[in-house]
């Protein structure tokens, strides 16, 4: 099925390096790695590039784009993170320190031989489809070092990641503010908070451990937040949060009732927030994305934590909140998310809408483009490996789809390639970018069953 290589031609002064029926990969993060892996095990020849000399992506404290911080941890456990060939350690943790998530993918790829497929250094500057149907990929030395060359593949599947290129809002009078902001990819250590006056804004994940760390080594801490969340304890009986909502999930409850059962379990573990000063949550359970933090509520109780609304504007001196309280940080760390970016694609090959939100079948095809994926643009309600790896494992069985059988591969994608607005949610989920690709594991599992037998018995 792969060719390893063909000879290089030219177009408009260029030469095309011809890779025939070879797939290339974009980065060697968790869903580089699987798509590789999965890639290689159907039998295509791959070359995957990393603009990083190491693998892991996010988790890879060492890049300069990575999210990660001293105290990160896994949000989801072991369990439902891991990808399903490759268990993590039975002596780890629930949920394990980055850097042994680090040393995970760091034996997922040796123990199956990825990294001779991956051209680390490497950076993707731009992917076009090419007159012949594949695609010219345009590669460069990473941080403007070497010369450009450009290969010709048969697919690309792009694993670039989606928490690396911060979403930072716009208050009036930011800037002239005294005091500093940065955004929260720019925290990295506890040392940075130690004997400061420190706001953080955003209640995310990223938000509520920052803050949870503020509350331990600033002078003082405030947490913005716009509106009240549920934050669930990573533990419920025992067990992590996730696996007993898993464990719920598979009753088959329908959602007013799982909303019901987890509402209760809150009230009767966490209790009312607004007893320490949150606001109400403007929403039911699932209706935004899950927040674990056992931490939090325990500092707002010894008042090391004082929650606040959202910022109105800035003054010179400090902050004005929506309430009209005030307070005078000398360090503003925005946990406001991130957005998705493909510098080196053409938006519309991605069916980018006006926000900039890419709108693909199964979160993963391109509704235009047959041979173009994207793997790992998503945001469950528990780990993303696994999902990352069926992620792969259809995408690989497309492409063979397409080689062994392309009557029955073009029927398949009228059939489906226009179901790019498809939820793979039941719950009515706020709008806003950050639930741009917020599912239930359980909704998108299912989704992409049905897609792989459909696939398989057109084989
Ligand atoms: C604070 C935090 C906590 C998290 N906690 C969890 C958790 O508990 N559980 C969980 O499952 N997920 C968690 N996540 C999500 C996390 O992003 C995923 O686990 C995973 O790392 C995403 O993998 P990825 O391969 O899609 O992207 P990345 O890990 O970002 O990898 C992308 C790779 O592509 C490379 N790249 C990008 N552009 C180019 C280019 N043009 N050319 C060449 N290479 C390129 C990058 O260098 C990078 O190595 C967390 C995220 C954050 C920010």
């Amino acid at each position: 099925m792969s060719i390893e290589s063909g000879p290089a031609t030219w177009q408009g002064g260029t030469s095309v390096h011809d890779r025939a029926q070879n797939v290339c990969v974009v980065g060697a993060g968790a869903a580089g790695l699987t798509a590789v892996k999965n890639l290689r095990e159907y039998g295509f020849g791959v070359d995957c590039y990393e603009r990083e000399t190491g693998v892991g992506g996010a988790w890879n404290w060492r890049h300069d784009r990575s999210p990660v911080y001293g105290s990160t941890h896994l949000i989801s456990s072991k369990p439902f993170t891991q990808y399903p060939d490759f268990p993590m350690p039975d002596s780890w943790p629930d949920y394990p320190h980055h850097a042994q998530v680090l040393a995970y993918l760091e034996r997922y790829a040796d123990h199956f031989g990825l990294r001779e497929h991956i051209w680390f250094g490497t950076e993707v500057t731009k992917v076009g489809p090419a007159e012949d149907g594949r695609w010219d990929v345009t590669i460069s030395g990473a941080r403007g070092g070497g010369s450009d060359r450009t290969q010709r593949y048969a697919a690309v599947v792009v694993a670039n990641g989606h928490n690396w290129w911060p979403k930072l809002p716009a208050y009036e009078g930011q800037e002239d503010f005294g005091g500093e902001i940065i955004h929260a990819s720019a925290y990295k250590d506890a040392a940075q908070l130690r004997g400061r006056r420190v706001l953080v804004v955003g209640a995310g994940n990223t938000g509520c451990d920052i803050a949870v760390e503020a509350a331990q080594q600033a002078a003082r801490c405030w947490h913005s937040s716009r509106r009240g969340y549920w934050y669930a304890p990573k533990y419920a009986y025992g067990r992590p949060a996730d696996q007993v909502n898993d464990l719920v999930g598979a009753l088959r409850l329908p959602l007013w009732l799982r909303q019901r059962v987890f509402h209760r379990t809150l009230r009767r573990t966490v209790g009312d927030l607004t007893r320490f000063g949150l606001p109400k949550p403007d929403h039911k359970i699932y209706e935004t994305h899950p927040i674990a933090n056992s931490q939090l509520v325990y500092y707002l109780g010894h008042g090391s934590i004082t929650p606040v609304p959202d910022v109105a504007r800035f003054t010179r001196d400090g902050v004005e909140f929506t309430d009209g309280r005030v307070a005078e940080p000398d360090l503003v760390i925005m946990a406001t998310g991130y957005l998705p970016r493909f510098e080196f694609l053409p938006p519309e090959l991605l069916n980018v809408d006006a926000e900039g939100r890419p709108r693909l079948y199964l979160h993963a095809f391109s509704p235009t483009h047959p041979t173009l994926a994207v793997t790992g643009l998503l945001q469950p309600d528990s780990g993303v490996f696994s999902l990352m790896h069926w992620q792969a494992v259809t995408i690989a069985t497309w492409l063979q789809l397409r080689e062994a059988n392309p009557p029955q591969a073009a029927e398949y994608w009228r059939r489906h390639h226009h179901q790019f607005s498809e939820r793979f949610n039941k719950a009515k989920v706020k709008q806003s970018t950050r639930h741009w690709f917020e599912i239930s594991h359980v909704e998108y599992l299912r989704a992409i069953e049905k897609a792989l037998t459909e696939m398989e018995s057109a084989l």
